[in-house]
């Protein structure tokens, strides 16, 4: 059986203690629903968010990692040194590190299996751009993204993958896909992994939807069937709108 989650992705905001104010804020929220919580710090602050929220429910994720699992990469962090500080969800392929870092789907399926190597949970996001989806190419795109990152893995492998579908050109635009048009997206994710896989792995993953998710629409796009939550950006830095979204499965 499937997991609702919502995602906050902080991506590139919060100091310290702005982190602590925040993370203070969302402990002080119900959780009325039954979808799982989790949050994205940037990695200074992963431990001590992780430190914060060890008396809660709510699930702290990295925004990014390296494929190596050591050696010499300036600046960049380990699926291992993730784990060692207890972090074991690493959001993957955000398109933000796909356009500014030029991750690519084969550097991404690398990622993916040193996360799996070290036994974490692996959101990995995908979607289309806008002029894919302009000339009706959006699920060619979405297919090839994810038979190119993912579809080397064996069954068993996808209990630790969450996917998330967020078109390029509602990330952060106050642009949303609409209910229907997530809907459909997510059906054909769901048929194009059921196609590979197995239906039992397809009814299985749970598909988050991101994009410009609001407390005003995150209920209607939640009730869609094949969506199971969201991947929140802006949204997510305050934590009365975070847990508007959250509580959109109460
Ligand atoms: C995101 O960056 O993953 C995202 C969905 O951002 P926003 O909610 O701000 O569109």
């Amino acid at each position: 059986m499937r997991k609702n989650i919502v995602a906050g992705n902080w991506k590139m905001n919060n100091d310290l203690g702005a982190t602590a104010t925040l993370i203070t804020a969302l402990k002080q929220k119900k959780n009325e629903g039954n979808a799982e919580v989790i949050i994205a710090p940037t990695f200074v602050n992963l431990y001590s968010a992780f430190d914060s929220l060890s008396d809660s429910n709510i699930t702290v994720a990295a925004q990014n990692m390296h494929q190596a699992e050591s050696g010499a990469y300036t600046g960049e962090i380990s699926a291992g040194m993730l784990k060692g500080i207890g972090v074991d969800t690493v959001i993957l392929g955000h398109s933000e590190r796909r356009a500014y870092f030029h991750e690519s789907d084969e550097l991404l399926a690398q990622k993916v299996d040193s996360a799996l190597k070290n036994n974490m949970r692996i959101i990995f996001c995908f979607g289309e751009e806008l002029e894919d989806r302009k000339a009706g190419k959006e699920e060619n795109v979405v297919g090839s993204q994810l038979k190119n990152a993912l579809f080397h893995l064996d069954a068993s492998a996808w209990s630790n993958i969450v996917l998330a579908y967020e078109p390029v050109w509602a990330i952060g635009t106050g642009e949303t896909a609409s209910p229907e048009q997530a809907q459909d997206m997510h059906a054909f994710i769901r048929k194009t992994v059921a196609e590979k896989y197995n239906s039992d792995v397809a009814e299985n993953v749970s598909i988050l939807y991101g994009g410009s998710v609001k407390p005003a629409n995150a209920k209607e796009i939640f009730g869609k069937p094949d969506v199971d939550g969201g991947l929140i950006g802006g949204a997510a830095l305050k934590a009365d709108d975070f847990f508007d979204i959250v509580n959109a499965f109460a």
